[in-house]
């Protein structure tokens, strides 16, 4: 997880520096601004870790961020030193969930001698890059970073610590720092955009000018048709928050998206002549119980659990009344969410003759989550889908059509789509329904198979200092913008 500071902004009107850069490597440089045996100066002695041989905690720290540090330079061209301010402060946190770090582009930059395209704002280690001198001349650094100092420590994801070993080992239940850091850096150098995906609005300059973000014209919504360039604030507000609807165009994202994403997207088609207005493609999050999607195509008529004996309405808590498991028998059940497991209600759907099942979610948003949870016992394949998917489908089963086998439901993968990307092969950003506050727009979305660094939350599948094609593709993002 990440939150993304707003950047500062400039006006810059510097005499041009027309060098052109051919030299490859980066210089980053860390700023440590921790107090005296804080973060990075915490003197507690440790042992080697993982190949980490520093003899303090706030050696072994820092080391990580040295490593990450030179790891970026030599993905990127040379320019000017590129400064990190970096902190260990008490960043949010509580039992259950925190935040990692945080980091951002300080400042960011338009119409600067080189810059790409006029008026449209670049972030400061990639406008300063670009224009080969120091815009600022070396008044700020160009990125912040913070790190979560309480992490693992009680009521902050208590025994769940850092890992500062630099083999990419980490053992379960640790997180690794190396690849949250290389994560945060990547936000650092460009991989967020400050349009301000709740508002729709452009940064503003000093004299109230606004400019669109050099990532705005790659930013495609498939609904709209348009992109986040061509829109006024209130359709980026609708586009930041439509579920997998916006994606990335870039060509270096699109050149190597098929060597990093593996193919089969999973879906729900429901077919239905009698009720044309339900048929189509559903989005859906699958369940991590059962048998997975891509192992099995299930094709049923469809049957919606309603009312039991208790009142309970289409929960499928208890085992299904008869009148239910007639209904439900050799179809696919559609019930609501709530109330208990998900395992629960999929078992008692399969135990009244259920061969397949979709969970509607009981509040509104999207996309769909999966299902998590764990029954060796299940089965059928079950699914999530939004509650206003549930709606749709719903209204078709109502009255005395309360199961059918004139709607078809076929679950299963669609194996020409890559999992992460839209039809055409690029790939989606994170835009949930409500808005997350730094995370939504600025990380890819979280259907991404195999997991990209740049999603909202630290996988821990992710490979160590890994940033492109085949393992990733942030390298790729930060070259469309520019790098
Ligand atoms: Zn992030």
């Amino acid at each position: 997880m990440s939150g993304i500071r707003m950047p500062g902004r400039s006006l810059v009107a510097l005499a041009a520096s027309l060098a052109a850069f051919t030299a490859w490597g980066a210089t980053i440089e860390i700023l440590n601004t921790d107090s005296p045996g804080v973060g990075f100066n915490d003197k507690t002695a440790v042992a080697p870790v993982g190949g980490n041989e520093g003899s303090t905690l706030g050696e072994q720290r820092m080391n990580v961020y040295k490593k990450v540090a030179s790891v970026w330079g030599k993905q990127l061209p040379a320019g000017p030193v590129i400064q990190i301010s970096a902190n260990w402060p008490a960043l949010d946190c509580n039992a259950s969930q925190a935040v990692l770090g945080q980091a951002g582009a300080v400042t960011s930059w338009h119409d600067f001698p080189n810059a790409p395209k006029t008026g449209t704002w670049y972030p400061a280690a990639l406008a300063n890059t670009l224009a080969q001198v120091d815009l600022d001349d070396g008044a700020k650094p160009e990125i912040s970073s913070s790190f979560n100092v309480n992490l693992g420590k009680a009521n902050c994801l208590e025994g769940t610590p850092w890992y500062l070993g630099l083999d990419g080992n980490a053992p379960a239940g640790s997180i690794d720092f190396a690849v949250v850091l290389t994560h945060e850096v990547g936000h650092g150098l460009g991989f967020a955009t400050p349009t301000n995906g709740s508002t729709g609005l452009q940064p503003r300059d000093t004299d109230g000018t606004r400019y669109p973000t050099v990532w705005e014209s790659m930013m495609f919504d498939n609904t709209a048709g348009k992109t986040w360039l061509e829109m006024s604030a209130a359709e980026r507000r609708a586009s930041a928050i439509n579920p997998r609807g916006l994606v990335w165009t870039g060509a270096n994202v699109v050149a190597d998206m098929p060597s990093v994403l593996k193919k089969g997207t999973p879906m729900l088609t429901v077919k239905s002549k009698q009720f044309p207005d339900v048929a189509g493609v559903y989005q859906v999050g699958p369940a991590a119980f059962g048998p997975p999607l891509s192992s099995t195509v299930l094709k049923g008529g469809m049957a919606r659990v309603i009312d039991q004996a208790d009142g309970v309405i289409g929960l499928a808590c208890d085992p299904l009344s008869s009148a239910n498991a007639a209904l439900v028998a050799g179809r696919v059940a559609l019930l609501d969410r709530g109330t208990c497991n998900f395992s629960v209600k999929v078992k008692n759907a399969q135990d009244a003759g259920a061969i397949g099942v979709i969970v509607v979610n009981n509040v509104a948003g999207g996309p769909p989550t999966g299902l998590p949870g764990s029954d060796d016992t299940v089965v059928i394949p079950s699914v999530m889908i939004t509650q206003a998917d549930g709606a749709t489908l719903k209204t078709a089963l109502t009255g005395n059509v309360l199961a059918t086998d004139k709607i078809t439901a076929v679950l299963g993968i669609d194996k020409t789509r890559y999992a992460g990307a839209d039809a055409a092969g690029r790939v989606m950003l994170f835009t949930p329904n409500p808005f997350q506050g730094g995370s939504s727009v600025s990380h890819w979305d979280t259907s991404a198979t195999r997991n990209l660094l740049m999603e909202p939350a630290i996988n821990d599948d992710l490979p160590t200092f890994k940033v492109s094609a085949p393992k990733d593709l942030t390298l790729e993002l930060l070259k469309d913008i520019g790098w």
